[in-house]
């Protein structure tokens, strides 16, 4: 299920408590059933959902309600809060948040398995920023997969951002050093770094993520990952959070993919702060990623 129909599908749920006459205990049942009916079908954890459920039936206790108040908003209130308590992650992405100052160069590490859609969201990120005000430029470390520097450059150059890579040097570390050093001489305000990837978490990959970490000491590491992979979203980011410092998480893909609610929900339990969505292949499909807003979307 999309992660639009899945809001449809609450919307749904939540709407036929208007239709009925009186709002008694059946009619509650009836609505969570529908309720974690859409979430299963997102692929969202059933330990998750059966906790959603049981967090709404505690918040809204029919029998305790008092006349006169709204029992509908009460339900639609308290699906909103488990929901919110369910993709949140704890902490505050404003902590991740890039501070933008005089003389201050930002450098960004992106970090992900092959595929995940690293190159791309590059851009993504170095273009969203571009708009904002910032000097980005792309530092291609990702010297694993043949094509890899030639994707970032014809990327980059479309974005009109500049960017750094080599064809003969192999060393990721070296690479990602060079372009830093080159683009803090020019003066530019956010220096992303992309590195390599591998088909599964391996240990050459994060010893190599090590390396070129130690390399740009980034002030922020992005996870990148591939939202189609659902629910093993959890073993993944934590996987990567336990390699490497991941101050925030991207997901990718959540256009049109059936577990995008798995995935998110997965990550969020993994308390690494989601800060955007990709939700396309180009440049400007990509969406900033706030709990409650997010929420209050998919609820209409
Ligand atoms: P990398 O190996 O991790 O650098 O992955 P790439 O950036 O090359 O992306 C792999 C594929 O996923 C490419 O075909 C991208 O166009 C595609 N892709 C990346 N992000 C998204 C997204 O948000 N939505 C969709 N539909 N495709 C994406």
């Amino acid at each position: 299920m999309v992660l639009a129909d899945l809001g449809k599908s609450l919307t749904k749920a939540i709407s036929s408590l208007s239709t009925s006459l009186t709002i008694d205990e059946k009619v509650l049942d009836e609505c969570l059933k529908e309720i974690c009916k859409a979430l299963l079908q997102a692929d969202v954890n059933v330990k998750q959902v059966s906790g959603l459920r049981n967090g709404i039936k505690k918040r809204v206790n029919i029998e305790q309600l008092a006349a006169g108040l709204n029992k509908q908003k009460v339900i639609e209130k308290a699906v909103f809060d488990e929901l919110c308590d369910m993709l949140d992650s704890g902490v505050d992405p404003k902590k991740v948040e890039l501070k933008k100052g005089k003389d201050k160069t930002s450098v960004v590490m992106f970090v992900g398995l092959q595929g995940s859609g690293k190159t791309t969201t590059c851009t993504k990120y170095a273009y969203y920023h571009k708009k904002k005000g910032w000097k980005p430029c792309l530092v291609c470390a990702d010297t694993f997969r043949a094509g890899a520097f030639d994707q970032l450059k014809q990327n980059s150059t479309k974005a009109q951002i500049p960017f750094y890579g080599s064809y003969t040097e192999s060393d990721p570390a070296v690479i990602a050093q060079q372009g830093v050093q080159r683009f803090r001489e020019e003066g530019r305000d956010l220096i992303i770094v992309d590195t390599s990837g591998r088909h599964k978490q391996e240990a050459a990959l994060f010893e190599e993520m090590r390396q070129v970490a130690a390399a740009v000491q980034p002030d922020l590491v992005i996870f990148v990952m591939d939202g189609s992979i659902g629910q093993a979203a959890f073993d993944q980011a934590k996987a990567f959070k336990d390699s490497v410092e991941v101050g925030a998480v991207i997901i990718t893909k959540m256009d049109g993919h059936a577990k995008g609610g798995g995935a998110l929900s997965a990550v969020s339990a993994t308390h690494s702060p989601i800060i955007f969505l990709g939700t396309g292949e180009h440049m400007d499909q990509f969406e900033s990623f706030e709990t409650k807003r997010f929420v209050q979307r998919l609820l209409g």
